[in-house]
């Protein structure tokens, strides 16, 4: 029997609707129910990730820290604010590890950058390299926030979507 032709409607419900897009994990929802890192979580994120991915859409994810480390909590017990926001910054970079270790996993090519240096960990966050990996179809993993104390990752997120 032929294939039954699919009607314009239901070939359009399966099209995305947009082409790229930029995604903000905070640092909570990779901590899961244990904080810090748990292992489930991130897998959690990623396979959803993943599943956009396959569609074609090009994804952005900018990660967040407060799992680990924010500024403001060092603050309060002492921890000078450049000083804290700078590990919370930090934070981020181990997120985008594990994130990008996680899509690796599960048969996605994933990059992560950080807008903050950290030499032979992470490559500085280039708009041009990203834009370049976006299109060539790889997830882009998003570290460092903006690279500045005193702004949150929501900040960072605002600004790569632009
Ligand atoms: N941070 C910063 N500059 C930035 C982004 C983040 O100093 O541009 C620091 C800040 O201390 C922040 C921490 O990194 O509290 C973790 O980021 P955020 O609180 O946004 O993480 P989330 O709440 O999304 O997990």
């Amino acid at each position: 029997m032929p294939a039954k032709k699919k009607s314009p409607a239901s070939a359009n419900r399966n099209k995305p609707k947009f082409r790229r897009v930029l995604l903000k994990i905070s640092g909570e929802v990779l901590g899961g129910e244990t904080g810090g890192i748990c292992p489930e979580s991130v897998h959690d994120v990623a396979a959803q990730v993943r599943e956009v991915a396959k569609l074609g859409v090009q994804i952005g994810v900018v990660v967040g820290g407060g799992n680990i480390f924010r500024g403001l909590q060092g603050s309060e017990k002492g921890i000078e604010r450049v000083t804290g926001d700078q590990m919370g910054m930090l934070a981020t970079c181990m997120n985008a590890l594990v994130l990008r270790e996680a899509l690796r996993g599960g048969g996605v090519d994933a990059t992560a950058w950080s807008a903050v240096e950290v030499p032979g960990v992470l490559p500085r966050y280039s708009v041009d390299d990203v834009r370049r990996y976006l299109a060539s179809g790889g997830v882009a993993v998003l570290a460092g926030g903006t690279g500045n104390p005193y702004f949150t990752t929501d900040s960072a997120g605002a600004l790569r979507a632009m």
